[in-house]
């Protein structure tokens, strides 16, 4: 794709880059070799040359949408990748069988590579790995590290402990390893019910972290994986399969955000006592956390997203309201502004808030070089040009964008009947207003200058229309044209010309910067089932759909200019005046585009101080 060749290659340092030149530059993976597990064997056979090479990898759970955040995680990832000659997985974290689907994986490839990024060979799923995964397992058993256990949940959570209170021993930590490994292989031959038997890593009961008090690896579950079938009925945990995945794909830097930062000790014992037993090759893989996105009048936790779709607050994932990226295409957004975006937030180890108008500065630059100028007006008024001969058609030229004349010209039908913006007349004008009033010369951009005389207004004293007379030789690009002094530059489309279309005007979904949450900035991790952790943005004490902004979506129909009838579905265009718009990738036809608002010109939202 071509935003692969013109991306930034210049990416700013952070502490991440720091880690990973002194890691390359130190020689600290210099010392591996293939290893014949899944996924180098997968690379060898692609060719693929070096395992001392840096190896990220992106690893979403395939239970929902991409979402910005995810944009920035991806980035990271694959923009490592690209600039220090190595390479980035793309790895299915599928250990959770209930959850997930392949419209989910779908629609994760599609964001991924549409962000412009290529996983090349490397398209992985844990659920690759189930059997290593297992086989590691008894292994963990055979040599005192796991064990099986039959409390119940509650029990467990009880033997737990607090943060302040240390755990207590379960009574089954010390059963003999080959009593657990029996139970282990009891388990998988699926003999057991769900729930009356968890594998646990024997840790430490009495660790201050409480990741490692015995954390769960394996649990019975009989449900159908969406790639594995009904071949298993256990399922390992987040934990005890995420570290084990990275190793044996040689990642050397694994980057996860700071909610993992206690799973690390975690992370670091399992995959060295697997490699003390020789199932693991040193040097492993290294975790390494960083500050997740959080945007401003947005929600980027999966759950909320689901709702919002499944109470149908949104029209569906790719609602241009949602922050999925699906949704930011179908708004217009581009690939080339995210990744601006990504490279601009940069990277950090502290929690902070960006700015929506951040993302929105990003696009509008991106835009601003890329898309062609058109002509729409969307709040139509009728002006008559009463000297204008009602059967000319006088074509005017427009060029399709200020800075790139290569890029050339179109015709805009000038006729006696135009549309004008309603805004762009005021019978009596306020000080400082320089467009159409009685009395009043402005130019009629591309086209021609126009006097206004007067206007007609209905019962209810509303103006339905204006009239002018034009200067036949005032001709935008003739050489009487500069003989004309006016403030005024107004567009138009001719109303013989125009093709009336539908344009959605959008604005921020939720009209709190932090929605949820009253004093903001707040945020909580929740642990799932599987073990992994879920982090809200604001407080949960609050509902974030209170929060909604009900004015996010108007649809209007707006007169376009006639070159834009031919506008292709996702094709984006600056309507002069206004902003960015993209033709609805879904709802456009042939002949009849439907247009959805990107980004205003400038952040009216700041100006106004919010709506
Ligand atoms: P949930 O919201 O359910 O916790 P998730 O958004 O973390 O899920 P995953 O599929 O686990 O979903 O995410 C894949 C990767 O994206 C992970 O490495 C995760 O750290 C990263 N990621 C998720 N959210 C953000 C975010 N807001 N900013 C940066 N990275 C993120
Ligand atoms: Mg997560």
């Amino acid at each position: 794709m071509a935003h692969n060749e013109n991306s930034p290659g210049t990416a700013s340092s952070n502490f991440i880059r720091q880690i990973v030149e002194a890691d390359l530059s130190g020689g600290r993976f210099a010392s591996r070799r293939w290893r014949g597990s899944p996924g180098p064997a997968a690379e060898q056979a692609a060719g693929v040359p070096d395992p001392a090479a840096l190896r990220t990898r992106f690893p979403p759970e395939p239970n929902g949408y991409l979402h910005f955040g995810h944009a920035k995680s991806i980035c990271l990832n694959f923009g490592l990748a690209r600039d220090y000659g190595g390479a980035c997985h793309m790895r299915f974290d599928d250990t959770n069988p209930t959850k997930e689907e392949q419209e989910y994986v779908d629609s994760i490839l599609d964001a991924v590579s549409w962000l412009g990024w290529s996983w090349g060979p490397h398209l992985y799923f844990a659920s690759d790995y189930f059997d290593y995964l297992y086989a590691f397992a008894e292994r963990l058993v055979q040599a005192g590290h796991a064990y099986v256990d039959e409390l119940s949940a509650d029990q467990m959570r009880e033997y737990r402990g607090t943060l302040v209170l240390p755990g207590r021993d379960s009574p089954w930590r010390s059963r003999p390893a080959e009593q657990s490994l029996d139970l282990l292989r009891r388990m998988k031959a699926g003999e057991f019910p769900d729930g009356q038997y968890v594998l646990r890593l024997r840790i430490d009961m009495a660790s201050p972290n409480m990741n490692l008090r015995d954390p769960i690896a394996y649990r019975i579950r009989h449900a159908h994986h969406h790639r594995t079938g009904d071949q298993w009925c256990i399922y390992p945990m987040y934990d005890y399969a995420h570290g084990v995945c990275d190793a044996l794909e040689n990642i050397t830097h694994s980057i996860c955000t700071l909610e993992f930062e206690d799973h690390r000790p975690l992370y670091e014992w399992l995959n060295d006592k697997l490699a003390d037993l020789g199932l693991l090759a040193r040097p492993l893989p290294q975790q390494i956390e960083f500050a997740r996105l959080n945007l401003e009048y947005v929600v980027l936790s999966k759950r909320k997203l689901i709702q919002l779709v499944e109470e149908n607050h949104v029209d569906g994932w790719d609602d241009p309201r949602m922050p999925t990226i699906v949704g930011g295409r179908r708004r217009g957004y581009t690939p080339d502004g995210f990744r601006m975006f990504a490279e601009r937030i940069g990277v950090s180890k502290g929690n902070s808030w960006i700015d929506y108008s951040v993302l929105e500065d990003c696009m509008r630059e991106d835009l601003n070089s890329r898309a062609e100028r058109r002509v729409a007006v969307l709040d139509p008024l009728l002006l008559v040009i009463d000297n204008f001969p009602a059967d000319l058609v006088e074509q005017c030229h427009a060029p399709n964008h200020p800075q790139k004349p290569e890029l050339g010209t179109r015709a805009m039908p000038f006729t006696r009947e135009l549309w004008v913006e309603r805004e762009d007349f005021m019978e009596q004008p306020v000080k400082g207003y320089h467009r159409l009033y009685p009395g009043n010369k402005v130019r009629l951009r591309y086209g021609f200058v126009v006097l206004c005389t007067s206007c007609d207004k209905d019962a209810d004293g509303r103006v339905t229309a204006v009239h002018c007379e034009y200067f036949p030789d005032s001709r935008s690009g003739t050489p009487g044209a500069d003989n004309y002094k006016v403030k005024g530059n107004l567009h138009w489309v001719s109303r013989a010309h125009a093709c009336a279309a539908p344009v959605r005007l959008y604005d921020r979904l939720f009209s709190h910067p932090f929605p949820g949450s009253a004093k903001g900035r707040g945020w909580a991790a929740t642990e799932d089932d599987s073990g992994k952790l879920h982090v809200e943005d604001g407080n949960p004490e609050h509902n974030f759909l209170d929060d909604l902004n009900p004015a996010s979506r108007r649809e209007i129909t707006a007169m376009l200019e006639p070159a834009l009838r031919d506008a292709q579905a996702e094709e984006r265009f600056q309507f002069e005046r206004h902003g960015y718009f993209v033709a609805d990738r879904v709802d456009s036809q042939p002949q009849a585009p439907v247009f959805n608002l990107t980004v205003t010109l400038k952040d009216s939202w700041t100006r106004h101080g919010g709506r």
